[in-house]
């Protein structure tokens, strides 16, 4: 059995040849060495080798081979060991790598070291792991049958069916619990009968044991997730599974996008605006955008999945680059919920509670169901202030205020997670009244404890969930059904079927209104259309409660009343006009330093070559460099400077001649710096 899927290039290893390797290194380029000593018979792209590197010898992968290098020959070292017998990846992965490189405009040898698992980035051998990844303690024998598909379910599978031979990108916007899983679960199953492997990317928090055990159910072990708590040897096992074709389907959080597949078949990205596909440290891709890229490269099909698709799916569907299906009905007993607005102007609150939004919950509560509280702020209180002298704490790092933590005693910044102990005296005038000021969901969980004291009260939040078993047991302690309370940030959004979830309330809905990102608004919308998609997904009605100061903003009515399809569009329409993405193309150049001149001398040198650049034809341009939102994080001024274009093209022809010039500027070896391509996070 061959590994190959494309056929790697070959080369006789003649004593000759050139070989072009790339290793982990900041520099963008590719390094000449000459072939081993004893070499064998092919030297083909894709296989590991060790080789000398200044005083190093470091693991590198081999690129090309050449008969020329621009180094004289006598001064080539050679290559110390050819580690693989085959290639680690095949030609179209290696094809994957250089364009997400050249579209990142990232260090190649850096995008396959991230790509590589700890084992195979150590130099260790690929040997098969003939299945012993971790695997369910009972075997499954009786596996759940597929579901008789309702009409639409049925439209959507067919339509995907018809064209799944090739590479054909879908946008499936079905509501949420419109039976999407049903959907790709079926579709998984015709592939697998046809012998081809599946990869599906789930949100980060999606990937519970649940999500796993479902698929499990379903399809028993020929599965292998790949998430961020594996170990080392798990993680290089599920790989290895999936790359020798013993595993039929990966279910796996971003990363998982670079699993080499023996026999790919289809991709499925389910939640496919959920930010956490983009990684926001080092290598910035988007695991969604690389999935379409591989998917077109491997010629398959790709499944881009959401109640709430972002509005760059969402455009390149209705200007038909992707084909839009939809799902408009919840599955199952299921009805939508209702939506109602409880305005906040000149009403008494209690601990940020109405009355109004109290006896709500009463109600529910009293119907043995549970209720689900959405407030995405975690810690106690976000501010401890001097009652006396206006005094606040603030982390010294930052610049900004700590958050009161009661849980585990503390005050911490959460910009840069630094924490110090609580502060019982104002060190400005030595008063003993220091007020916690605004609400964390401890502040809320405390609330409603005190309120509803013969109902348990589960808090999920990113403090309580560090621990993957421990969220694992409160979701199957919900998922009992005893009347209960949820409180929590946007993790309890993120996919969770609670079916006794019959009231959602959403504690302020007034920051995503009157942010200051572009994105601010869309964000909004998906977030509060996912909390309120928990609400009634068993047998009972489920009601959305939404508290605001501003009941009649236009944007929030669009979204309660008309929904998020209606709402989406409107956003598209804004963005058109104001010459926004998806209707333009931008790249944010950051640069940081503990010096607060250097970062804004940097980026102002780059903005200057950038704009002498550009013709007066060019649809480019540049704004700034400004201080980031977030101005200072762990003693680092940070600064940025914008680059947006009509022209996606005419934006990396720029960048590509550009970036050489940035790196050699003598300022650019005092900041930290980064390119971020198509950017979502602009704090
Ligand atoms: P989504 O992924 O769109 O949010 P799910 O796939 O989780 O929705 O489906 C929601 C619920 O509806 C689940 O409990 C699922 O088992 C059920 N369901 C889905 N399709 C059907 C169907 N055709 N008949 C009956 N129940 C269904
Ligand atoms: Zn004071
Ligand atoms: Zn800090």
């Amino acid at each position: 059995m061959s590994i190959n899927q494309g056929s790697n290039t070959l080369h006789s290893s003649k004593a000759n040849s050139v070989v072009k390797v790339v290793v982990n290194t900041p520099l963008r380029r590719s390094f000449d060495y000459l072939p081993p000593e004893n070499p064998p018979s092919q030297l083909l792209t894709g296989l590991r080798v060790r080789v000398p590197f200044g005083k190093r010898e470091l693991i590198g992968l081999i690129i090309d081979t050449s008969v020329e290098s621009d180094f004289d020959f006598n001064e080539l070292k050679r290559i110390i060991e050819v580690i693989d017998q085959e290639p680690v990846f095949n030609a179209s992965m290696m094809k994957l790598f250089k364009w997400a490189a050249s579209y990142y405009h990232y260090p190649l040898g850096q995008v396959i070291h991230n790509a590589m698992p700890a084992h195979v980035r150590q130099g260790k051998a690929l040997t098969a792991s003939n299945n012993n990844t971790v695997k369910h303690e009972e075997i499954i024998k009786d596996l759940t049958k597929e579901l008789v598909l309702n009409k639409q379910q049925e439209q959507v599978k067919a339509s995907i069916l018809k064209q799944s031979n090739n590479f054909h990108c879908f946008l499936l916007e079905g509501i949420t619990g419109s039976g999407k899983t049903e959907v790709y679960m079926q579709l998984i199953a015709e592939k697998i009968r046809l012998g081809l492997q599946v990869i599906m990317l789930v949100p980060e928090i999606s990937l519970t044991p649940q999500t796993i055990q479902h698929f499990q159910g379903r399809f028993a072990d020929n599965i292998v997730a790949i998430h961020s708590g594996l170990t080392d040897k798990q993680r290089f096992n599920a790989w290895s599974d999936a790359r020798l074709g013993d595993a039929d389907i990966v279910i796996g959080t971003r990363s998982a996008i670079f699993t080499p597949l023996l026999r790919p078949g289809l991709i499925i990205i389910d939640e496919e605006h959920d930010a956490s596909y983009k990684q926001h440290e080092g290598f910035r891709y988007s695991a969604r955008d690389l999935a379409i890229y591989r998917a077109q490269l491997f010629d398959i099909p790709i499944i881009l999945g959401s109640a709430t698709p972002s509005l760059e799916s969402l455009h390149n569907a209705l200007s038909k680059r992707y084909s839009l299906l939809s799902l408009e009905l919840r599955a199952a007993e299921a009805s939508n919920p209702t939506f109602n607005c409880i305005d906040l102007n000149g009403k008494t609150l209690s601990e940020g509670f109405s009355e109004q939004l109290l006896d709500a919950i009463k109600e529910h509560l009293h119907q043995n169901k549970q209720v689900l509280i959405f407030l995405n702020r975690r810690g106690y209180a976000p501010l401890l202030q001097c009652h006396d002298c206006g005094w606040t704490a603030s982390c010294p790092r930052c610049d900004t205020s700590y958050t009161l933590h009661r849980h585990s005693p503390e005050l911490r910044c959460h910009r840069c997670e630094s924490q110090r102990k609580i502060i019982h005296a104002c060190p400005s005038c030595q008063s003993n009244t220091l007020l916690p000021i605004g609400l964390g969901t401890e502040r809320t969980e405390k609330k409603l404890e005190e309120s509803f004291p013969n109902v348990p009260v589960f808090r999920i939040d990113r403090d309580t969930t560090r621990n993957r078993s421990k969220l694992e047991n409160t979701i199957s302690e919900i998922n009992k059904g005893q009347a209960a309370i949820l409180v929590g940030t946007q993790m309890l959004a993120k996919g969770h079927h609670f079916p006794e979830v019959t009231l959602v309330a959403v504690m302020d809905a007034d920051a995503g209104l009157f942010s200051s990102d572009f994105r601010g608004q869309e964000f909004m919308g998906q977030l509060l259309i996912q909390v309120a998609g928990r609400s009634g997904r068993g047998k009972n009605a489920g009601e959305v409660l939404i508290q605001t100061h501003n009941s009649t903003h236009p944007t929030l009515n669009t979204l309660i009343i008309d929904g998020y399809k209606q709402f989406s569009r409107t956003q598209l329409e804004q963005r058109e006009m104001a010459n926004l993405p998806p209707f333009s193309y931008q790249a944010l150049i950051r640069a940081e330093a503990s010096k607060v001149s250097l970062p804004m001398d940097f980026l102002q040198e780059v903005q200057n070559i950038t704009k002498h650049k550009l013709s007066s034809s060019s649809s480019t341009f540049t704004l700034g460099p400004l201080p980031a939102p977030m101005e200072k994080r762990a003693g680092r001024f940070r600064f940025q400077l914008l680059l947006q274009s009509s022209s996606r093209a005419e934006l990396h022809t720029l960048l590509n001649h550009l970036v050489p010039v940035y790196e050699a500027l003598p300022l650019s070896r005092k900041v930290r710096w980064s390119i971020d391509i198509d950017p979502l996070d602009f704090s």
